[in-house]
């Protein structure tokens, strides 16, 4: 139960003020309760359709494609697709954050990414003409031009403060910067699957595998690779 609430604390302290304030305010907890409710709905609506086109794209687009568009080096292109994709997406913000995370896992950068949330939330397209409408052209512009300077100004800024290894995005760990490898010998069943595999790296002793060598070329990466896929109790892991 206690590594439940350790594992769920935003959930936890939630649940927690609504019960406080049922007891304290019973009408405003009752509106607060129908307030989220419309919000979870709303999410229950968007999401899985985020979900799916985000799947889609990680699944079809190549790495190149996401690194040439949105990369370090993808340059002015890459801050033009970035304004150009906030810009013309639908939907609330919240349904950015899947998407962003995914482009980042793909290669994208971190300012290119601070671009297309902050288009998302500020500068979309319909709104923009909404608001030339109402508040008349000349303050449309210059409002759009001051958000553009601002928001490449906190994209640099981002840059400076966030690094990517920061963000738990799940990037996969490049195996030719291991410096070696960590067998979990608590989980290790002394099955030989390694050893069989790459003799030349692995030794099972008294039951447990020992890693020989630290140093791996390009090919016994990706056959180190398959090898921590293989074995049965995943002990295998890389540092
Ligand atoms: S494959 Fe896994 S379980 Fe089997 S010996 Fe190697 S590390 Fe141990």
């Amino acid at each position: 139960m206690i590594e439940i609430i350790k594992k769920n604390k935003l959930l936890t302290a939630v649940s927690l003020a609504y019960v406080f304030l049922f007891m304290a305010m019973p009408d405003k907890a009752y509106l607060s309760v129908k307030n989220s409710m419309y919000y979870i709905i709303e999410m229950l609506e968007i999401m899985p359709v985020i979900f799916i086109l985000t799947s889609i794209i990680e699944a079809w687009v190549p790495k190149e494609v996401i690194i040439n568009g949105f990369g370090e080096k993808a340059g002015i292109k890459g801050i033009i697709f970035s304004f150009l994709l906030g810009s013309f997406s639908a939907g609330p913000i919240y349904a950015a954050f899947p998407i962003c995370k995914m482009l980042l896992k793909k290669g994208a950068s971190i300012a290119n990414v601070v671009i297309i949330l902050s288009a998302w939330a500020v500068i979309k397209v319909p709104m923009l003409a909404n608001e030339a409408k109402f508040l008349g052209p000349n303050f449309m512009g210059l409002r759009w031009i001051l958000t553009v300077m601002s928001i490449l100004i906190i994209s640099y800024l981002m840059t400076v403060f966030v690094k990517k290894e920061d963000i738990p995005i799940g990037e996969e760990k490049s195996l030719s910067k291991a410096t070696g490898i960590d067998i979990k010998e608590q989980y290790c069943i002394g099955c030989g699957l390694c050893e069989k595999l790459m003799p030349q790296h692995f030794k099972v002793i008294d039951k447990k595998a020992k890693w020989k060598e630290s140093t791996l070329n390009d090919t016994q990466i990706n056959e180190l690779k398959a090898i921590i896929d293989k074995c049965p109790v995943k002990a295998i892991d890389f540092r």
